[in-house]
């Protein structure tokens, strides 16, 4: 069976590209420029024609993927921007909500083979800030990153647009799904994962030029001090959820196996952290990691004067404990392997 894996040369679509491989799929992905395509081309050679490429210049475009999806029997939809410095939301919405609903009318148009779509969303779909802790579930829908965008003003930061791009894509597609129902013989599944971290195999000239969420685990955990996060930020900020990008590539060719998975969003995540848990476990390392630097101890958790810690933000993540089976990684195998990494990258 052939899958089309839409961004497969970000951190997340290279890492669902290769599991789909390993597992015995063929995978046809999708990039912007036969650049982007260069990396790809040498990490699947020992696949040979189990894997190819096409140039989908610009996924805004009306019929962009027409001959991407020709011939496939399910799409992996990952491709969206990740970028929180954008200045107009709209440069992050418009490629997230037209190239969401661009896939699927796409499938509906050519795709006479395709009987899944998997599409990552994200808990930023799914969450909102309040002041009291909330645990998040997939019956929640962001609607206060949608109130922010058409308010405008100081709260529309860059995390927000981000967040509404995300809302507006997914509720696009389901609205789409719903709207088409007659006419398809498909079904969906979202999957919202929060903070994806875990070791890198996609292009990046060096850690700082990978993409968000690893940059961020590696400006915190590896140099807080260059980034100026004090102990009291590392102690304090984090998140709700965090998931390694191989389970995540896991529960993405789950999506495409399980029954169970059609028509459901799914949040897929490991459980509530803040930075210093990632920095206590990148401590306890031997032998430790060979970085141009000593890794920060930050003020460890089991010294900590006050070690009570407020999530804000949790997950019940039951659906996904019912759909797939999946044997989590711990938040000390993503550090170790993740410093591996950046060992590698120097
Ligand atoms: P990357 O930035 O590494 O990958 C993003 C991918 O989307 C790249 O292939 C990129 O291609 C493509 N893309 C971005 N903008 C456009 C555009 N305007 N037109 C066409 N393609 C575009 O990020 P991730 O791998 O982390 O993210 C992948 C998906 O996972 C996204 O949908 C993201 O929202 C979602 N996600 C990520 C989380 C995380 O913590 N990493 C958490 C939750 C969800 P190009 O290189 O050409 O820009």
């Amino acid at each position: 069976r052939k899958i089309h894996v839409s961004g497969t040369n970000g951190f997340i679509g290279i890492w669902v590209a290769r599991t789909l491989l390993e597992r015995g799929y063929s995978v046809r992905s999708t990039v912007r420029a036969d650049a982007k395509a260069e990396h790809l081309r040498k990490v699947f050679s020992e696949y040979g024609d189990k894997h190819e490429i096409v140039i989908v210049p610009d996924i805004t475009k009306e019929g962009a993927f027409d001959e991407a999806v020709k011939g496939v029997h399910a799409v992996e939809h990952v491709a969206s921007p990740v970028d929180l410095a954008l200045e107009d939301p709209y440069e992050l919405i418009n490629p997230a909500v037209k190239g969401t609903v661009g896939m699927l009318q796409s499938v509906l148009n050519h795709g006479t083979s395709i009987q899944r779509i998997v599409i990552t969303s994200s808990v930023a779909a799914v969450i909102h800030d309040d002041p009291t802790p909330l645990i998040f579930d997939e019956s929640d829908w962001n609607e206060q990153c949608l109130e922010i965008l058409a308010r405008g003003g100081p709260q529309l930061t860059g995390p927000m647009k981000y967040r509404a791009s995300k809302t507006l894509a997914e509720k696009a597609a389901w609205k789409f799904w719903e709207d088409n129902q007659t006419k398809i013989k498909w079904d969906i599944v979202v999957i919202n994962p929060p903070y994806v971290f875990g070791p890198t195999i996609h292009e990046a000239a060096s850690p700082s030029a990978l993409n968000v969420s690893t940059v961020e685990w590696y400006n915190y955990v590896v140099r807080p001090t260059s980034s100026g996060a004090t102990n009291e930020f590392l102690a304090t900020t984090g998140s709700g959820g965090w998931v390694d990008v191989r389970d995540l590539a896991e529960a993405h060719v789950q999506s495409l196996e399980r029954e169970a998975a059609g028509s459901k969003r799914i949040i897929v995540s490991v459980g509530a952290w803040k930075w210093q848990d990632f920095v206590d476990e990148a401590n306890t390392i031997s032998p430790p990691p060979k970085l141009s630097r000593p890794l920060p101890v930050g003020n460890p958790r089991s010294e900590s004067a006050n070690p009570a810690t407020v999530h804000m933000l949790q997950y019940n993540t039951d659906r996904a404990k019912t759909v797939f089976e999946i044997q989590y990684r711990t938040i000390s195998e993503t550090t170790r392997d993740m410093l591996v990494d950046f060992e590698s990258k120097g």
